[in-house]
Formats: structure tokens, C-alpha cells, sequence
């Protein structure tokens, strides 16, 4: 099943393809580049060297890249272009337009593709877990077995390697003891392949395994069909060993209700299905018996689902730490620290994340949240580390991407009299960091959002003037990219006009005349003196991105510190559970520096 299966490898084979299609090219273009050199040094001539250069690009092109596009053959980044995550009514549009996308698609295996569409569209609500549920008790797809309709141990069932599909299975029904076997594949088709490219197929009873680990067969193709079959039938979650394997369901699951927080608690693992409330479970058990700290490191590619399943596991640990009374009775330091730790999270979101093409709600930072314990099990403070916000999104963005929520959502969502004290007077449209990407959302209201973070603001404790503060930074940054330079006839650079400049400086309380000297003609120091230095066009611009990002950069510094300091509690911590949400990795077309270094 193409549409699925890249899901299930976590983009493997597409991205070793990509990988060997860019070091092909690569290596193309550097022969280019030296067999022009060579060429234009033996006829000295530069047009010559500049043409045979041409050639090799072009040749690259023909040979490499446009016979191989693996962006179009992945089916997970077209999928995630084309699937809002947000609202789940969009996302059921966006999976109808697929289905009718795949229905004109002349393709043999589309069939099975529409049906497993089909399936997402339909999903019933999860069952709630009691202490005996199995994960075999709700299934909506039929066990392979039973598709086939074929008695197990009758054939020698193996898994043949395919195409589009991933892997398809059959049983031998032509073995001379050579290599080559004839196979009956469930699709219908009798094939002959080498017996050593297939995989051996796991007796019905491994069909949705809790536990990968558990499989007789450990291959590539047992996996991928136990996290395919589980995932049709709304079991997001497998074990692998130590490990929890999340499936993006893109689908509000009915699965993290108080109803799930009460089955998990204190369940031993092997009582309950794979879930994340049970790996968090775990840790706070072993944290409370061990008394030692606890580490849950979520990692995965971008839109795989971290920060949800990371917010999972604090609902889990704030819930069933609110109800650990301690054995002496004393009274429980800060009643509002749970709530403080969930709202930190709206806050963070709103200025760390942002719209990107695989995800409307993605962090562009890396954070390790600490949730500490006293011994008697309840929150006592909580600590937020982050790394590497992805500051060119302040003053560049893709035309499908959006800048950070909150500049959106404070231009939406502001009351006048704020706006008009900082001199907001357009909407994204009016201003140059917001204006040449996205503006809107579908499925969410920026307005709405913006009253959520302000609610948030006050459980965490922000005072008025602290979120005037914030807001004056956002206004300050949509005002500076509105100042416009030009270049006069000696290359420096001047203002073109000042209102822009005017807006910013008032903004930010300086005077108009020291603005423009620092950025226009600033003072370095040449050996021992003091020099001034008129500025280029392009560096004047350079200079204002890097004050932009800068600005911003710091601003969520300030704020990371601002929450920290709310829920930090001085006494009675101990021990403490962190969750490491890492920045999903992603291949765009254009990589900056940063994202390689994210990556
Ligand atoms: P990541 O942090 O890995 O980049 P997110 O956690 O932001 O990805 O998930 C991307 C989107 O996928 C979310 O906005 C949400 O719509 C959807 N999603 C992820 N996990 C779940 C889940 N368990 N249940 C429902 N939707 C989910
Ligand atoms: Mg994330």
C-alpha cells in the first residue's frame, strides 16, 4: 500500500533515495565545474569554460534529477502538503479530495490505496481501555489470514518485496530446491523470485502485536504490516522493545480522556495497550520507587506527532500528580502549578511555532521540559530548556509557510487601543514580514488564539506591563521591516522615507537620529580610534534582518525565562521527569544553514 507505507518507515527508503540521487548530482556538477576549468585554461578562453560548465549542469539535470524526482514519489510529503493538520473536518476534506485525486489515478493499486483512505474517513471512536483490554478486541481491518482466507501452516507464507505496495504476501507454490520460487501472492498473481529477496511471514497469532520485539520474524516487512494492520484499526501506539512507536493518526482519537488517564494509572504494562500515558506512567513509578530522575526523549520527523505526544505526557504526569496527596497531610506548595505548567504551553506555541508545509502548528524550536517531583509525587516546579529557534522565519518565509503565530494572532486578536498605542494599524497584508507568505490558517481562528494566550499569560502570572512589553517587541519588528532604504549615487545607503522609522522608534522609545546613525553610519573602533562608516544598500539590509531576528530571538529568551521563573518553586523538589520534544527533522528544497544544523 504506497499511500501508507512510508509512514510506517519513517521515510527510509525515500530518504536513502534522496540522499544517493544528491550525491549522484553532486558529483556530477563537480566534474562539471573541473572539466570547464580544465577546458577554459588549455583554450583560454571564457566563454568556452563558461558553456562546457552549462553542459554538465544540464547533463546532471537530464541524467539525475528529472528522471528522479523523490519528492514527487513521496507519497508522506505530498500528503502532509496537502492535509491541514488542525481541524479534523479539514482533514476529511483533504482525504476526500484525495481519495477522488487517487480514483483518477490509472494506477493498479489505487484500490486498496481508496480503501485505506476510506477507513481513515470512517474511523469510529476508539474503545476505552479497561484492565483486560487487547489490543486484538477492536479490529477494523481483517487479520491477513483471514483476507486470504487460507490456513496458515498449510503453505510456506513469505513476504515478496513490491514495487508500490512495499511488500506483498503469497505462499510457495513451485520450490525445485533451486533460488528461484514460484510465489501465489494474495493479490491474485503467481511470480517467480529469488527465495533469499523475500521475507518470512509470522504465524496469525503475531497479527497486531503489542510488542514488535515479540515477533518471530523480525524483518523489515513484519513490522511495517503490524504497524499498518494496528494502525486501520485506531491503535496508534506499539512497543518495540523499549521503545513506543507512534503512527500520526492526523484523526482526534477519543484516547486521552480522563476515562484513559484513570485505566493507566499504576497498570503494570503488560495490562494495557501501547499508549503514551503508559510510558509516562512508568516513568513516574520508577521515578517515585527509584527516586531517581527520569528522561522520555519523543524524536521523529516533522508533523510525526512530538510535541502532541509531548503535551500527552504532561496532561498525564499534571493529572495524576494533582491527585498524589502526601502521607503527612501537608499542605500542597502553589495550587496553581499544574495549571501554570499547561499553560506554558499555549504561550510557547504561540511564539515558537508556526505554519510550515508539513505541519499548520510546527515548533521551530527544540525544548526539554523538566516536571519536578517531591517525594510525595506532586509537582513541586517545572523548568523549560530550549534550543535553536529558527530565527530566519522572523524575516523570511516560504510562500506556503506562515512567520510565528503571534504575529498574526496579535494583529487579529488585539483591542484597538493596544494596537493603536503601538501603531498597528494594517493587517498582515501591511507589513513586510508578514506579507509575502500565508496569512491565515485554514480551520483556525487567530482571534481565538490570541484570547487563549492571554489566558494563559495570566495563569502563568504575566503582569499587564510584562505583555505590553512583549507586544512592543512584535510591533517594533513589523515596523522595522517596513523601513525602506535606497542606495544614492556614492552606494550609501539613506532612508527613503521616515514614517516607517518614526513608527519603529516611538515603538521602541528611541530617538529617530540615533536609530539611523547606528544603522546607517555606525562607529567601529580602527586600531585605537573611533571611525564612522557609511553603509551599503545590501548592507543596511542584512543589518535590519539580523536586528529583526535578533530582537526576536531574545524576546523568547525573556519569555522561556519569564514562565521558568513561575513555575520555578525554590524548596521540596526532588526528583524530577524530563521530556526531551527535539526538532523534527526535515529535507526542504531550499536547506539554510540552520536547517542542517537542526537536522
Ligand atoms: P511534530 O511536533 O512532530 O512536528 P506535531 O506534534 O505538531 O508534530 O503534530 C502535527 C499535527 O499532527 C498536529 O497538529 C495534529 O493535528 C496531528 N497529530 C499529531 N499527533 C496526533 C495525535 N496523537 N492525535 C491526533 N492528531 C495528532
Ligand atoms: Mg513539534
Amino acid at each position: 500500500m504506497e499511500f501508507l507505507k512510508p509512514v510506517f518507515e519513517s521515510g527510509r527508503i525515500d530518504f536513502a533515495g534522496q540522499r544517493l540521487a544528491s550525491n549522484v548530482s553532486s558529483a556530477l556538477v563537480a566534474g562539471s565545474a573541473v572539466v570547464a576549468l580544465l577546458t577554459g585554461l588549455a583554450t583560454q578562453q571564457l566563454s568556452l569554460c563558461f558553456y562546457t560548465y552549462v553542459c554538465g549542469i544540464l547533463l546532471t539535470y537530464a541524467v539525475v534529477l528529472l528522471p528522479w524526482p523523490p519528492y514527487n514519489r513521496n507519497p508522506v510529503v505530498w500528503l502532509s502538503r496537502k492535509v491541514p493538520a488542525a481541524s479534523s473536518d479539514s482533514v476529511s476534506q483533504s482525504l476526500k479530495t484525495l481519495v477522488e485525486d487517487v480514483s483518477d489515478d490509472s494506477d493498479g493499486g489505487s484500490s486498496d490505496i481508496r480503501r485505506a483512505i476510506q477507513q481513515g474517513l470512517d474511523r469510529p471512536e476508539s474503545p476505552v481501555p479497561t484492565a483486560s483490554l487487547s489490543s486484538r478486541t477492536a479490529p477494523v481491518v481483517p487479520d491477513l489470514f483471514e483476507q486470504a482466507n487460507v490456513n496458515f501452516t498449510d503453505k510456506k507464507w513469505v513476504w515478496v518485496p513490491h514495487e508500490k505496495e512495499g511488500y506483498i504476501a503469497g505462499y510457495v507454490v513451485k520450490d525445485d530446491g533451486a533460488d528461484s520460487v514460484v510465489v501465489h501472492l494474495m493479490t491474485g498473481r503467481d511470480i517467480s523470485v529469488n527465495i533469499n529477496d523475500t521475507d518470512k511471514v509470522n504465524p496469525p497469532k503475531f497479527e497486531k502485536a503489542d510488542d514488535m520485539a515479540d515477533l518471530g520474524y523480525l524483518n523489515e516487512a513484519s513490522v511495517v504490516h503490524n504497524l499498518k494492520q494496528r494502525y486501520a484499526s485506531n491503535m496508534i501506539y506499539t512497543y518495540s522493545g523499549l521503545f513506543l512507536v507512534a503512527v500520526n493518526p492526523y484523526y482526534n482519537l477519543q484516547i486521552y480522556g480522563q476515562d484513559y488517564v484513570a485505566a493507566y494509572r499504576n497498570k503494570k504494562r503488560s495490562e494495557v495497550s501501547p499508549h503514551i500515558f503508559a510510558i509516562a506512567d512508568a516513568a513516574f513509578h520508577d521515578m517515585l520507587h527509584s527516586k531517581e530522575n527520569q528522561s522520555i526523549l519523543i524524536t521523529g520527523e516533522s508533523g510525526a506527532g512530538k510535541t502532541e505526544n509531548t503535551k500527552k505526557v504532561i496532561q498525564y504526569l499534571t493529572a495524576i500528580a494533582g491527585d498524589h496527596k502526601p502521607a503527612s497531610g501537608a499542605a500542597v506548595s502553589g495550587s496553581s502549578l499544574e495549571q501554570q505548567v499547561l499553560s506554558a504551553n499555549p504561550i510557547l506555541e504561540s511564539f515558537g511555532n508556526a505554519q510550515t508545509i508539513r505541519n499548520n502548528n510546527s515548533s521551530r524550536f527544540g525544548k526539554f521540559i523538566r516536571i519536578e517531583f517531591n517525594f510525595a509525587g506532586q509537582i513541586a516546579g517545572a523548568n523549560i530548556e530550549w534550543y535553536l529557534l529558527e530565527k530566519p522565519r522572523v524575516t523570511n518565509q516560504s510562500k506556503q509557510e506562515r512567520n510565528y503565530h503571534i504575529f498574526y494572532q496579535f494583529m487579529k486578536g488585539a483591542e484597538k487601543s493596544i494596537k493603536d498605542k503601538l501603531l498597528i494599524d494594517k493587517g498582515p497584508e501591511g507589513y513586510t514580514f508578514t506579507q509575502r507568505c500565508r496569512q491565515t490558517i485554514q480551520g483556525v481562528d487567530d482571534r481565538a488564539e490570541f484570547e487563549t494566550l492571554v489566558r494563559a499569560m495570566a495563569t502563568t502570572g504575566f503582569r499587564a506591563e510584562e505583555q505590553a512589553d512583549l507586544f512592543r517587541i512584535i510591533a517594533a519588528i513589523l515596523h522595522l521591516g517596513n523601513v525602506q532604504f535606497q542606495a544614492t549615487r556614492n552606494d550609501e545607503a539613506v532612508l527613503r522615507e521616515q514614517v516607517a522609522a518614526e513608527k519603529l522608534c516611538h515603538v521602541l522609545g528611541i530617538q529617530l537620529s540615533d536609530f539611523t546613525r547606528a544603522l546607517l553610519r555606525p562607529s567601529i573602533k580602527a586600531g585605537k580610534d573611533w571611525v564612522t562608516q557609511s553603509r551599503t544598500l545590501q548592507q543596511v539590509t542584512f543589518s535590519v534582518e539580523a536586528l529583526a531576528r535578533s530582537m526576536y530571538e531574545r524576546m523568547f529568551g525573556a519569555l522561556v525565562s519569564r514562565i521558568n521563573s513561575a513555575m520555578s518553586r525554590p524548596d521540596g523538589k526532588s526528583t524530577f521527569i524530563g521530556v526531551l520534544d527535539i526538532a523534527g527533522f526535515e529535507i526542504l528544497e531550499t536547506n539554510s544553514f540552520e536547517q542542517l544544523c537542526i537536522n
